[in-house]
């Protein structure tokens, strides 16, 4: 199968996966044999493609279990299960707070909050991360119209949904709605949603940014780190993954010395930099002395409720105008 078929001037490659079901261990009936076979053939093709796997009792409980979550997820958004937490970005050179990130929380009623790095694909692979994410857009605005001025709000865009189309739309849909101007809306792209490279998704990023919006790149370091993006996409920031902070000051050579060049990097391209997940002080001086130009993580605060971060920075600005007078 694996040899390419030629189809007049054309070859066509066929990729194949195969998952096997054995009678009358995995089944009785042709039925139940096909059910098994294919969801050995789901495991085969997860694994990586051009494999084959022999059913296992244990892929159906993972299935029934993701299926469940599923129909879960599917009641979530009307049931009003999904709630966004803040979390502040403080600029390193005026210690202040800068931005602050909506991250995704959902509290279901019987499986208790779900981590993002669960629903998340699973959003992905349903499509249903569109509308969540039109509604995250639309609730994050909202909600940062209420703070002062000079504080952004930073959302995350999942791949799906810069494939999707209608993003553009979405975003100038959420901004009007609130009052906000669009230069208080970052987006955060992560690299994996520009492995395609195609032309929507540079259209689309370019459109945003030319209507104001700021566009990071997260968690940079982790996948490719193909430096040809930070050309091709008009980035504002590049967010250093929180791995390589969570070794400094470990004495890890390596990863002090990749933070130096991203934020070198990040400098010499006329890009902001921001330290993610710095939880000590030690980090932190470190960061600060490398001339990263942002700091988040838990060291100043993790994610809190919407009412919390509102009296922070409430709170913040209080004390800036009483030092200002
Ligand atoms: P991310 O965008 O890189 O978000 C940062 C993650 O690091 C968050 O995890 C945050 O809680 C965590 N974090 C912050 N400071 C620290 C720290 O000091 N130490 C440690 N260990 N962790 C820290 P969270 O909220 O679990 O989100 C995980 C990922 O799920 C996010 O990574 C993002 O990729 C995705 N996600 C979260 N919310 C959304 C959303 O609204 N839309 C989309 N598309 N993805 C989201
Ligand atoms: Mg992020
Ligand atoms: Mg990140």
């Amino acid at each position: 199968m694996a040899e390419p078929f030629a189809l007049g001037e054309h070859h066509a490659v066929v990729a194949t996966s195969i998952g096997i079901a054995v009678a009358p261990g995995d089944g009785g009936t042709a039925d139940e044999l096909l059910k098994n076979a294919d969801l050995a053939l789901y495991r085969a093709k997860s694994d990586g493609r051009g494999q084959s796997r022999f059913f296992e009792p244990e892929m159906d409980q993972r299935m029934q279990a993701r299926l469940l979550l599923e129909r879960y997820l599917r009641d979530a958004l009307v049931e009003g299960q999904f709630q966004l937490f803040y979390q502040p970005l403080v600029n390193l050179e005026s210690d202040q707070v800068v931005a602050c990130e909506a991250l995704l929380r959902w509290d279901h009623p019987v499986r208790g909050s779900v981590p993002p790095a669960e629903f998340v694909p699973l959003a992905e692979d349903t499509g249903l991360i569109v509308p969540i994410s039109e509604w995250i857009l639309r609730q994050a605005c909202e909600e940062a119209a209420r703070w002062p001025e000079r504080i952004k709000v930073a959302v995350n865009i999942s791949p799906v949904h810069l494939h999707a189309g209608g993003l553009v739309q979405t975003v100038v849909t959420a901004l009007a709605a609130a009052g906000l101007p669009a230069s208080r809306l970052e987006l955060e792209i992560t690299e994996t949603a520009l492995l395609q490279n195609s032309k929507e998704a540079l259209s689309t990023l370019t459109r945003l940014h030319d209507l104001g919006v700021r566009l990071a790149l997260d968690d940079f370091g982790t996948a490719y780190s193909s430096l040809s993006y930070l050309r091709r996409y008009p980035f504002d920031k590049i967010k250093i993954d929180r791995s390589f902070i969570a070794d400094l000051g470990s004495g890890n050579h390596d990863s002090l010395a990749i933070v130096r060049s991203l934020t070198r990097l990040g400098a010499s391209l006329g890009m902001a930099t921001t330290a993610e997940g710095v939880e000590t002080e030690e980090q932190l001086a470190v960061v600060r002395a490398e001339g990263v130009t942002e700091m988040q993580g838990y060291h100043f605060s993790p994610p809190r409720p919407a009412a919390e971060i509102r009296a922070l920075l409430e709170q913040a600005e209080r004390e800036r105008s009483a030092s200002a007078a």
